[in-house]
């Protein structure tokens, strides 16, 4: 018996060793990783560059505390200002934690502003994190259910629908921050059009909101801009990063700018772990290798090859719903229920994933090439044939 709490339903593979986009099982098998660790392994696996800066680093130090001044941490603090236009960055070690420093701080700023229950605009099918004032912000019952009660101080409209914010707008005076995803990852892969986040940014502006992107998922590169949001050519007040940063070390980041820069003051807010010189070093590295090798206008080209080249083999296919995606964060809609293709996939040597029930999510590391594009598109086509005709 496993003495590991039932948290997961795992699939009955392990993995020994990864190269690049491609992962090795512990028999040996070969399987193409168009997953990333959930958009993690932004570097795919093993690469060089991180090895090697990885390995230097956990020789040197790995954690000293934030009692003391990490070099890492101001170096890497000053790539994502750079690189956001934002002023202040926060480390924590997920997207949760990052997620949770921009609800306590857009929760501070309402207080601020004399807002005694200050309250956040979230979305339906959101997804936040799992701890409890996460999990309160998700738009997800199946994430909710039994961890009643939630966090309040939510106030919940549908995506990608301005009149609903507006009318919130016009009745709830508590309002201090909108939340949001640019680009749903577990809710499905759902696009926020550029018109309704720039009239976001407008209203924001009008009532002196902030603006808050999480960008946990389609952030660092993967959709061929450094976040989702730049897409809309908006900035933003608050921007959460985790997943790709450290393209597998564990880092989160909350990073605020505008209205929402000076918010924190000491003995706000605080994380042990909280970038420490080995996460930092990962961010660091993460970020030079996409820069050097230029891999967001790579994931640019190749998220469109593979939609492409599934529009193609897939295109008027009854049951395909929808082919959709920006850069490497790509869904493919049925028009049924699909978990099951997972472990099809994984029998076929290929490492996908179903979201929200009905989309194949498709998540593969920046550095995918051309030659695995063609692999995934003619390894994946005849499992959705097969199981759409089944
Ligand atoms: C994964 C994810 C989170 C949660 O990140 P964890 O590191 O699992 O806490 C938050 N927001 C978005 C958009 C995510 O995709």
């Amino acid at each position: 018996m496993s003495h590991m709490m039932d948290t997961y339903n795992r699939l009955p593979v392990a993995f020994s060793h990864g190269e690049g986009a491609w992962l090795f099982d512990t028999e040996g098998k070969r399987y193409l990783d168009a997953l990333a660790g959930i958009a993690v392994n932004t570097l795919g696996h093993a690469h060089p560059r991180m090895v090697q800066a990885l390995s230097h680093q956990a020789g040197r130090l790995i954690h000293t505390s934030n009692l003391y001044r990490v070099p890492q941490q101001e170096a890497l603090s000053d790539k994502l200002a750079e690189i956001s236009g934002l002023d202040e960055v926060f480390f924590c070690n997920s997207g949760c934690e990052a997620n949770e420093a921009a609800i306590k701080l857009a929760r501070l700023y309402g207080h601020g502003r004399a807002i005694d229950l200050p309250a956040i605009v979230v979305m339906e099918k959101a997804f936040h994190g799992r701890t409890l004032a996460t999990l309160s912000a998700t738009g997800s019952r199946k994430v909710q259910a039994g961890f009643e009660p939630l966090v309040r101080g939510f106030a919940r409209v549908p995506y990608n629908d301005i009149a609903a914010v507006e009318q919130l707008a016009a009745h709830n005076k508590n309002v201090v921050a909108v939340m949001l995803e640019s680009i749903q990852g577990e809710g499905g892969i759902n696009i926020a059009d550029h018109d309704y986040l720039r009239a976001l940014r407008r209203l924001c502006d009008e009532r002196d909101w902030l603006l808050i992107l999480d960008a946990v998922q389609c952030g660092m590169g993967r959709t061929g801009k450094w976040f989702g949001h730049l897409h809309a050519g908006i900035q933003v007040d608050v921007l959460t990063l985790a997943k790709g940063l450290g393209s597998g070390v564990p880092i989160g980041a909350c990073l605020a700018g505008g209205r929402a820069a000076g918010t924190f003051k000491p003995g706000n807010h605080g994380s042990t772990f909280g970038g420490n010189p080995f996460a930092c070093t990962a961010g660091l590295t993460t970020i030079r290798a996409i820069e050097d090798d230029d891999l967001m206008n790579h994931a640019a080209r190749t998220g469109e090859a593979i939609r492409k080249g599934f529009r193609e083999s897939l295109g008027g296919t009854a049951g395909v719903a929808d082919i959709r995606g920006v850069g490497l964060m790509i869904g493919i809609e049925l028009d049924r229920p699909c978990g099951d293709l997972v472990r099809h996939a994984l029998e076929a040597g290929l490492l996908i994933n179903v979201t929200n029930d009905k989309v194949i999510r498709l998540l593969p590391p920046l550095i995918f090439s051309d030659q695995q594009v063609r692999l995934l598109v003619d390894g994946l086509t005849p499992l959705i044939v097969r199981f759409l005709a089944a």
